[in-house]
């Protein structure tokens, strides 16, 4: 009885869960592992693709381990690590996501051994450390350089880098004819940082190969009101008005309260309404444009007004494409009518309204700042298309990063052979355990070839102990071999024009290093019980004033 009475020391709120030690790290690496092995299967050319079916019952067919990593909608704390970092590969250069997923995962698999002999983590994480480092120093000074070509010769090395990164993708049947166009937008937006200047329409029907490019802006045909097919639908060398103002007959009694003494004074405020309306239809129509764009609505009024005046207008532009109509034709955006000086206008060598499949579209090309350019993408599926769309992404962000920093590396599974071989080599100079981690973490490195070779089908085992083999020869002329996709075999991936921008590795290799590091710094989870459910909130509550009325009892015994 005594012991019972005896007061309990309570840290942390009833409920809390908390696990600790060699057991919690040892859980936090098997689920990441487990994360990496639903990835494991999209990486590379052959790599398949994974269809996540949601709450929602939306569908979504990807190859992009950044997308499939958002759509898993994982709970586990330390693998949420996971999908952080397939986001910031993804803002930070664009591809390579499922291989950082993987390289974390394969890093943590590598260490379990250790941790469950008792080494301690700290250590681990320094030979980790070192060894990023040291594999880094290595990306760089293998990347080869592509700066100092000729224009074409330089749009041709990209168009090969976006080929490398679409071939995995489900449009990789058509990467060459999409590889040209993705470096065709991308040299027109120039150095531009917006990449919201690249517009990517979707036109569900028809066939890939319908997709084309617009050296300038399209969009879909807006609502429009009756007269509207009285406007005509060409102009060349139109001047072109942006405006954020509505062109509709407002009735102004909603914006004031206005009292009247005598009937006859209600017509003056109806004139008083139209008179507003025209008055600023008169001043678009003085501006000299003859294509009239706004955010707002134009009406039916307004929209007659126009046709009469052989002048082309669409409202409820989203702003996306407004924005890009000002960018490249060279206008600004109005909100208001008075003051329209030349200046603001834009303009573009042909203005057209063209049909694409089922849809009317409105086309601004040869836009004189030439800035901005529109892809249109056909298919058929809708699933096709958003994966479409998702995959053009990547490639855009590799043809800016090799645009910016223009060194590549061979893929393939190259450079990461390569640098598994420097590694191991430099883990042979290092006396003690670091030797052993540093080792492990070389290892960890082949996952990248070996995944390749096992998602195509692949003898891995055969392919992978033939590049060792070309990676150890002394002369280093083997530095560039990587799987061969379509035999088998190994290739010369330089060659063959299988190129990542060095970014994607550098970066990859980076953040699942420090993933990789920060799951094993990790020694205990507490769970707070707030974090549940509100209804076990109330239940906690409960529980706790049920403890209140049994301790009174206790103390009248
Ligand atoms: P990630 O999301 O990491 O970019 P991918 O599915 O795009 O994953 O696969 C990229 C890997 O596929 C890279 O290691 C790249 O070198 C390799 N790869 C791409 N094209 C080829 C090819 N034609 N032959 C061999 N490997 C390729
Ligand atoms: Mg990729």
């Amino acid at each position: 009885m005594a012991s019972m009475m005896q007061p309990q020391i309570i840290l942390l709120k009833e409920g809390t869960d908390t696990s600790q030690g060699k057991a919690q790290l040892l859980s936090n690496i098997n689920a990441v592992t487990a994360v990496g092995d639903v990835v494991r299967t999209t990486l590379g050319p052959r790599g398949m693709d994974k269809l996540i079916h949601d709450d929602k019952g939306s569908v979504t067919i990807s190859n992009d381990g950044a997308t499939i990593m958002k759509l898993l909608d994982i709970v586990h704390p330390a693998a949420k690590i996971l999908v952080d970092i397939a986001k910031s590969q993804d803002s930070e250069v664009g591809d390579g996501t499922t291989t950082v997923v993987l390289l974390a995962a394969e890093f943590l698999k590598e260490a379990k051994p250790f941790v469950e002999d008792g080494v301690h983590s700290q250590n681990l994480i320094r030979s980790y450390r070192t060894a990023s480092t040291l594999a880094i120093e290595k990306v760089k000074e293998l990347a080869v350089s592509i700066e100092g070509k000729s224009v074409e010769e330089k749009k041709g090395l990209l168009a090969k880098c976006a080929a490398t990164t679409l071939s995995s993708k489900l449009i990789g049947g058509e990467k060459e004819f999409f590889a040209t166009m993705v470096v065709d937008a991308v040299m027109a937006i120039g150095d531009d940082d917006r990449l919201n200047l690249i517009g990517i329409k979707k036109v569900p029907g028809g066939n890939m190969r319908d997709s084309f490019l617009v050296d300038g802006v399209a969009f879909k045909k807006t609502f429009s009101y009756a007269g509207f097919e009285q406007q005509p639908k060409k102009f060349l060398n139109p001047k072109i008005l942006l405006l954020n103002i509505e062109l509709e007959l407002k009735s102004e009694k909603e914006n004031a309260e206005i009292r009247l003494s005598d009937p006859s004074q209600y017509q003056s405020i109806v004139d008083a309404e139209w008179n507003i309306i025209y008055d600023k239809l008169d001043k678009c129509v003085e501006s000299g444009a003859k294509v009239v764009l706004s955010r707002l609505a134009i009406g039916d009024l307004a929209t007659q007004y126009f046709a009469d005046r052989d002048i082309f207008c669409a409202g409820r532009v989203a702003e996306g494409d407004l924005n890009r109509v000002a960018a490249a034709a060279g206008g600004t955006v109005q909100t208001s009518v008075n003051n329209i000086i030349p200046e603001v206008l834009g303009t573009c060598e042909i203005f057209e309204e063209k049909q694409v499949g089922g849809e009317r579209f409105n086309i601004f090309s040869g836009c004189p700042s030439g800035r901005t350019a529109t892809i249109v993408l056909r298919g058929g599926a809708d699933q096709f298309i958003e994966e479409a769309e998702r995959s053009l992404h990547d490639a855009i962000m590799i043809v800016r990063r090799a645009v910016k920093n223009s060194t590549v590396v061979p893929g393939g599974g190259a450079i990461d052979m390569e640098i598994s071989k420097y590694l191991r080599q430099h883990s042979r100079t290092i006396a003690g355990k670091s030797q052993l981690f540093i080792n492990s973490y070389a290892k960890a490195l082949e996952v990248i070839p070996r995944q390749l070779c096992d998602n195509a089908g692949f003898d891995a085992t055969d392919v992978l102990n033939k590049l060792r083999q070309k990676h150890a020869m002394q002369s280093g002329e083997g530095a560039s071999y990587g799987v061969d996709i379509n035999t088998g075999g190994i290739a010369d991936s330089f060659a063959n024009f299988v190129w990542e921008p060095a970014v994607v590795k550098i970066n990859a290799i980076n953040a699942a290093t420090e993933a990789a590091c920060l799951i094993l710094s990790v020694d205990e989870t507490v769970k707070n019980p707030k974090s549940e459910s509100a209804q076990g909130d109330a239940a906690g509550a409960m529980g706790r004033g049920r403890g209140g009325g049994r301790g009174r009892g206790m103390r009248r015994r």
